[in-house]
């Protein structure tokens, strides 16, 4: 019999709607004079202090458990606090990799030691993590990377190099997948996914990657006999390719998959809201109903990451849908305005639509490729 999705219809308990309120406060009381260009950067934006402060209020690592540092709240709770998070466009880069996707796989697949080292760093906002899945030939077929991490006397010698690193540069540890064994023809065995310290390890060159907007976030990551202690191994050898999935279905179902575009929809509103007309209340009304239900599906998903279920599939389809979404925000402003978007300089409207359309195209490829995405979604409804 065919799978089907799972999207429940869920309200959020009370304690979470409280907990809104006070992240609102927090918000703005931090955030308020910021510049609508900034906010547009939201989860593009590193800020080490702003991190540090948000652990401080016990927002990062909240549904973790308390002897490492965590707070034992609900998926849900945790979910409210990232969508004020990126509604407001706060900078939540530098602690939000960590908490969504290192630290939950080290509390499943690490060791003890690891995680009574690293996780309470990373809830005090002290410790930013990168992923090390990408290279120069293997990014949808990741299972093709040939990183070679070798067998030596107490670890192993990594070769190789990673791309697309997003903040490589600015964090303090990788987690990244590597080939510990070359088996013929079965290319998803043999990886295995190691904790690397890019602080403390030789052998390590970050190199930067400019953007189509100019920036410098990504990075090429080159390994050269790089030292990495036995004690860095996350999980047993051979198993990256089923712990990568599962660090996957984190990485790909949160409302960061369709708020993207989420500031340019406000300055559209307030536009739009100075002169209401009919086609001006069109658009914004199939927006906020395609964002009404998004959050539904998303919010489906979190609370079956509560219930410890798998979420591959249902992840997958809020990726592609939701990035479809957000893609298509800087296209019906312009359509809808004729708009002119512009780069450090015009109104705010221009600028937050100069920022989303440059980076736009990104949306469907990070984390994973809209075609790729449809091949989860078919091989998991069992159509292939
Ligand atoms: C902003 C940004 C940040 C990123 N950050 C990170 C990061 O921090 N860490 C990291 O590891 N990676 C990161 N990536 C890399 C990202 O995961 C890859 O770009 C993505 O997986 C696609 O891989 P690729 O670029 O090699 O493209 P390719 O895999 O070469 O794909 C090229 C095109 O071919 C299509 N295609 C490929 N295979 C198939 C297929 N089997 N069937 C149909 N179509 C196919 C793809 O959908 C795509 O349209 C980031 C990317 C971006 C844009």
């Amino acid at each position: 019999m065919p799978a089907t999705f799972r999207f429940a219809l869920r309200d959020l308990p009370p304690e979470a709607e409280s907990l809104r309120q006070e992240v609102r406060q927090f918000l703005e009381e931090q955030f308020s004079g910021a510049a609508p260009v900034k906010r547009a950067k939201s989860w593009g934006g590193f800020d080490r202090e702003f991190s540090r402060r948000v652990g401080a209020r016990g927002w990062i690592g909240m549904t973790w458990p308390k002897k490492y540092g965590g707070h034992e709240r609900s998926f849900l709770e945790r979910y409210v606090v990232l969508e004020e998070m990126l509604a407001a466009g706060a900078p939540v880069s530098a602690h939000w990799v960590a908490d969504r996707q290192s630290g939950p796989l080290l509390l499943r697949f690490g060791t003890e030691a690891q995680r009574e080292k690293i996780l309470p760093g990373i809830v005090r906002g002290d410790l930013a993590f990168a992923i090390g899945m990408s290279e120069p030939d293997s990014g949808s077929d990741l299972a093709s990377i040939r990183t070679r991490a070798t067998r030596v006397d107490g670890g192993y010698l990594v070769n190789g190099t990673k791309v697309w690193t997003s903040n490589a540069h600015l964090s303090d540890y990788l987690i990244a997948l590597f080939r510990t064994q070359v088996v013929p023809d079965k290319k998803h065995e043999g990886l295995t996914q190691f904790l690397v310290d890019l602080r403390n390890t030789n052998g390590i060159a970050i190199r930067p990657i400019v953007d189509l907007a100019g920036k410098h976030h990504f990075n090429e990551v080159n390994f050269t006999d790089a030292f990495v202690p036995d004690d860095a191994r996350v999980g047993n050898e051979g198993d990256g390719w089923k712990q990568v999935t599962a660090e996957l279905g984190y990485e790909r179902s949160g409302p960061e998959r369709y708020l993207s575009s989420i500031a340019l929809i406000r300055e559209l509103v307030r536009e739009v809201g100075a002169r209401p007309d009919p086609r001006g209340t069109e658009v914004v009304g199939r927006m906020v109903a395609s964002l009404a239900t998004l959050r539904q599906m998303s919010t489906s998903v979190a609370g079956m990451l509560q219930a410890g279920e798998n979420t591959y599939l249902e992840a997958a389809a809020v990726k592609d849908v939701g990035t479809t979404f957000e893609q298509s925000i800087p296209e019906l402003t312009h359509a809808l305005l004729d708009l002119e978007p512009t780069i450090d300089s015009g109104s705010d409207l221009q600028q937050v639509l100069g920022y989303v359309t440059q980076t736009a195209p990104s949306f469907s490829l990070r984390g994973g490729t809209r075609e790729i995405l449809r091949g989860i979604i078919a091989r998991g409804l069992g159509l292939r």
